[in-house]
């Protein structure tokens, strides 16, 4: 059986004060019912050390939202996946559709950095979706099989089976329009047969694929229900302890 992960992507949101009243009230209504659902918080960069002390007595995980494809170098900028470790992550989002459309990252670049996570012992959330342009002219499915293949370029089985892969359709992000649950839950039963043919049954079997785009506590349920969705990466909505927490309830 597939963990349920619920991923929370604070994006460029929140200072340290900020960040220490929202780990906070995640923590408070967080209860032991909701053991059997995996949470993780992606915060910004500056604020890791200081979720990663207040997570400490916690099963809440911790990610960044990105990371260099290097290891340390005259990068000006750039955080790597060792720094991220030893601030106490276990999860890096890659690809995100705001790092491809604003950064130019493309499907070579993000490959590079979820095998260096890999390599490190961190857990890539590797993002996926197709525009609104490119869903209207009909071609989400070679999109989305495109993207796969290309971030998981000479993965092996193992490999593919610890990454976790979010769907984003990027017509849905921050824009309050989700995919209908049946909707999602075509592109990721793509999704589990391309993993299929790269990395075979049991690693497609195995691989947590989680549905991102305006996710809200009233949508959660329903398209966390649909059989290949394995959990949510929530945007806007994990930015409040309770919206966040409700989608977290509406998992278990
Ligand atoms: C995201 O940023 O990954 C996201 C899904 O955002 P939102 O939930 O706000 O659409």
């Amino acid at each position: 059986m597939r963990p349920t992960i619920i991923a929370g992507n604070w994006k460029m949101f929140k200072d340290l004060e900020e960040s220490h009243d929202l780990v906070k009230g995640i923590l408070e209504r967080l209860t032991s019912t909701l053991n059997s659902v995996k949470v993780v918080i992606c915060p910004p960069y500056t604020s890791l050390a200081l979720a990663s002390k207040m997570l400490k007595e916690s099963t809440v995980g911790l990610g960044a939202q990105n990371m260099s494809e290097h290891d340390e170098g005259a990068y000006t900028g750039e955080i790597s996946g060792r720094m991220l470790l030893s601030a106490g992550c276990r999860y890096v989002i890659v690809g995100h559709s705001e790092r491809r459309q604003y950064f130019k990252e493309s499907d070579a670049l993000i490959n590079r950095k979820a095998l260096r996570a890999l390599e490190l012992g961190l857990v890539p959330i590797i993002c996926v979706g197709e525009t609104l342009d490119q869903r209207e002219k009909g071609t989400t499915h070679s999109v989305v099989r495109g993207q796969i293949e290309g971030v998981l370029k000479g993965f092996s089985a193992e490999q593919v089976s610890t990454s976790i892969i979010a769907y984003e359709p990027v017509w849905a992000i921050g824009t309050g329009k989700t995919a209908s649950p049946e909707q999602a839950q075509e592109v990721h039963a793509l999704i589990r047969s391309v993993v299929e043919k790269i990395a075979g049954r049991e690693a497609a079997d195995k691989v947590v694929l989680q549905y991102g785009g305006s996710v809200k506590p009233d949508n959660a349920k329903s398209l966390l229900a649909q059989k290949d969705i394995d959990g949510a990466l929530v945007g806007g909505a994990c930015l409040k302890a309770e919206s966040f927490v409700q989608i977290i309830e509406s998992a278990v």
